[in-house]
């Protein structure tokens, strides 16, 4: 998929499409994955259009910081209180196929080692 800053994610944000909202606040919104691969998971992203994380600049410091909170308190809200896994793909090798930085929270289940 091609690297544009206009994602299915853009659309979420601004509710041109629908979607299993969790959590918003004025930087983050936290969403349900409509093919999920866990009982619990959940997509967290910036409404900054960061296409992904290494596109991310310093000046994008406290939003990092505020993303991975979120997840944290995303998890905690969805009950994951014996642990869960977090995973950003990035790239092509990555696996990434959404141009929108996202956090995925896994739980639910034991998560395995190494990924696939
Ligand atoms: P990645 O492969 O890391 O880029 O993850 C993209 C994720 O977005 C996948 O897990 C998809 O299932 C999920 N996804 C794609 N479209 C939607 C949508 N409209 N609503 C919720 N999740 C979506």
């Amino acid at each position: 998929m091609s690297e544009t800053t206009e994602t299915i994610f853009s659309k979420i944000i601004r509710r041109e499409i629908p979607a299993d909202i969790v959590y918003e606040d004025d930087l983050a919104l936290a969403f349900n994955d409509i093919h999920p691969q866990a009982p619990v998971h959940i997509l967290v992203i910036p409404k900054k259009p960061i296409a992904k994380l290494d596109d991310a600049e310093s000046q994008d410091h406290a939003l990092m910081g505020h993303l991975l909170l979120t997840a944290k308190r995303v998890a905690q809200q969805a009950g994951l209180t014996n642990g869960y896994r977090l995973v950003i793909n990035t790239g092509a090798d990555g696996g990434q196929t959404v141009y929108h930085l996202h956090i995925h929270i896994l739980g639910g289940r034991q998560m395995k080692w190494p990924p696939g």
